[in-house]
């Protein structure tokens, strides 16, 4: 740019170009008068782009856009302002610079001067990047690059107050909650789960519109909110789109790894006022899912959430069931396949309700471990249960023998002291350790891979039996049991049931058997219901047995009546409790 001479030029060109501020004079026709380095520096097609008729040659190399960065019209350009009669004051303004444009963040401020113009241009790119990255690392997750929770509220704010001009409109929300994404994380190691999570934010992005807001809310679960749909059936239509996209393989280190996901879905805008409720419908749909995962995917109605406040009640109901005595105990025998002798009892609780009456497990279990309450609750089982042995042991001769197997949560795992607790119980009732079988679930052996073995051993030195309870529903089944030092392994009735259909059942049924033997296993078969299942785990040599077909679950007083009379055919004792 070339610059006009004036009296004193030298010391003002001096000053000028040490000032790190663009300072830029143009006259009243918008032609450039002065510039000083900085301005040429920041205006490298001269002043054309900022709305004069330029500097050197004829056209500018940048352009100007707004805090959008949606170019700027001609007239609100910033030197055609000042030359129109305005004032500008720290304009924040974006230059476009170069192809492909790199983007610098300016502050503008001007005014007449001299029957021209005076701007100077501050580069703040510096500082926006500074503020940029600390909204990034506010509002977006580090690992997926995806909005966080702050965020996904915030969308979901937005969305509602938009909504309130258009409540016709159409929105879901949908909540993804990847299944035993723990396991992945601690088999095959954090940085495996880590890719897992970055790919499956990217799936999800590949199934979404620009428009919709893909969101990492925390751990393995994220977020999508679609704020445009033409119908319910498309937010299910996606609902399944995603859902399959979680089934497919991920290949993470070079190994194929499966995964599921949960997916809740609630509909909006009309029936929510804030951000937390309708995530809050998303949650309890997508934990309808984790309850009954016969569909990767529920659809929020207003009849869950009367589910919902009755869950918070049995909650609030089960945290005085124990203090009060409202818990029992019911059990249910367990024979010997080949000759129908009784052996010994799985102790299996029911909660009698002051107002539901008499409830089974399948009502609130779920509750208590969701809430902790499991945990008070496994102490009194196991408590009650040797408690209750050891007095039919000195009552009843015929049931010297008699084991008891009482069902252990995972949550109890996470206690200290366990092992002196289970010692101390013993202690206290005098049932011997020989006669307790502790059933554990593999939920227990994935929730504590690491510490659990230790447990585990000391427990067995007690001379308590281990027992892994409804196996082949799990995951990797057979691993587990090489590395944790169980005694029995208890089939789930789902084999059983199915075995004399379905040949396929049968094979798995057999090999399973066989491979408990070999690993120095006893067998017990979960849920035998007819003959002919009596039949055939007769025909595999399966060992013990419990079902229907032998005797539902017994109250105490049931058992005695039993003990007592002796001669009943178990088969023909009547129900004492609805089967679940
Ligand atoms: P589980 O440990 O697998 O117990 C066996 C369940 O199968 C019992 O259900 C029993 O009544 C049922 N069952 C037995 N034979 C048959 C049959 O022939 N056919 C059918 N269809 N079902 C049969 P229940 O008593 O409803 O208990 C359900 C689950 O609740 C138990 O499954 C166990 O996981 C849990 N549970 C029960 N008591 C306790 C406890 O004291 N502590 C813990 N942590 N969980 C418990
Ligand atoms: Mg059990
Ligand atoms: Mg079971």
């Amino acid at each position: 740019m070339s610059q006009p001479s004036c009296p004193d030029a030298e010391m003002y060109r001096a000053v000028l170009s040490a000032l790190p501020d663009a300072v830029v004079v143009a006259d009243s026709a918008g032609a450039l008068l002065f510039c000083n380095a900085a301005a040429e520096a920041l205006l490298p097609g001269g002043i054309g782009g900022i709305g004069g008729i330029g500097g050197i040659g004829d056209h500018s190399d940048y352009q100007v856009l707004d805090q959008q960065y949606r170019p700027l019209a001609p007239s609100d350009l910033p030197l055609g302002r000042v030359l129109a009669g305005q004032c500008l004051h720290n304009k924040e303004l974006i230059l476009a610079v170069g192809s492909p444009p790199k983007t610098r963040w300016v502050v503008c401020s001007g005014g007449p001067w001299a029957g021209g113009a005076l701007l100077t241009l501050r580069d703040i790119s510096a500082a926006k990047q500074q503020e940029a990255s600390l909204l990034q690392q506010a509002f977006y997750d580090p690992l997926t690059g995806l909005p966080n929770r702050h965020l996904f509220i915030d969308r979901l704010g937005q969305a509602l107050a938009r909504a309130h001009d258009e409540p016709q409109n159409i929105m879901a929300l949908l909540v993804i909650d990847l299944e035993r994404f723990k396991i992945i994380n601690d088999n095959l190691g954090h940085k495996v789960g880590d890719e897992m999570l970055v790919e499956l934010g990217a799936r999800l992005l590949s199934q979404s519109l620009p428009e919709y807001t893909v969101a990492r809310l925390g751990g393995d679960e994220f977020a999508i909110l679609v704020e445009d749909l033409d119908s319910r059936a498309s937010a299910i239509d996606l609902a399944e789109k995603i859902y399959a996209i979680v089934q497919q393989p991920f290949l993470l280190q070079q190994q194929q790894v499966y995964a599921s996901a949960s997916i809740g879905v609630a509909l909006g805008p009309a029936a929510y006022q804030n951000a937390a409720d309708w995530l809050r419908d998303a949650d309890i749909a997508m934990y309808q899912v984790k309850a009954r995962p016969d569909q990767g995917w529920h659809v929020f109605d207003s009849s869950l959430r009367v589910q919902q406040d009755l869950r918070v009640q049995t909650e609030i109901d089960l945290r005085q069931a124990i203090d009060r005595g409202e818990l029992r105990l019911h059990y249910q025998p367990i024979v010997t396949i080949s000759n129908e002798e009784i052996c010994g009892f799985e102790a299996l609780v029911r909660w009698q309700h002051p107002t539901r009456g008499l409830l089974l497990p399948g009502e609130f279990i779920h509750i208590a471990e969701a809430s902790g309450l499991i945990i008070p609750l496994g102490w009194w089982v196991l408590a009650e249960a040797c408690r209750q042995m050891q007095v039919w042991t000195e009552q009843y001769p015929a049931m010297a023998e008699f084991t008891v197997s009482v069902n252990m949560s995972s949550k109890q795992f996470s206690q200290q002291h366990i092992v002196e607790r289970i010692q101390q119980i013993l202690d206290e009732t005098g049932f011997v350790a020989n006669r307790l079988k502790i059933e554990l679930t593999e939920g227990v052996l994935i929730d504590h891979s690491d510490s659990i073995i230790a447990t585990l051993e000391q427990i067995k030195a007690l001379g308590i039996k281990l027992l892994v309870d409804d196996f082949g529903t799990g995951y990797s089944s057979l691993s587990y049991l090489h590395r944790f030092p169980f005694d029995c392994l208890k089939i789930d009735r789902s084999f059983i049931e199915n075995a004399d259909q379905d040949f396929e059942k049968l094979e798995i049924l057999q090999s399973v058997v066989r491979l408990a033997w070999n690993l120095g296993l006893d067998v017990v078969a979960e849920g035998v219901e007819t003959p002919r299942h009596h039949a055939q785990l007769k025909a595999l040599r399966c060992e013990l047995g419990q079902g229907y077909l032998f005797s539902r679950p017994l109250a105490p007083a049931a058992v005695e009546a039993m003990m007592t009379e002796k001669t009943t055919p178990l088969s023909d004792l009547p129900a004492v409790t609805q089967p679940t």
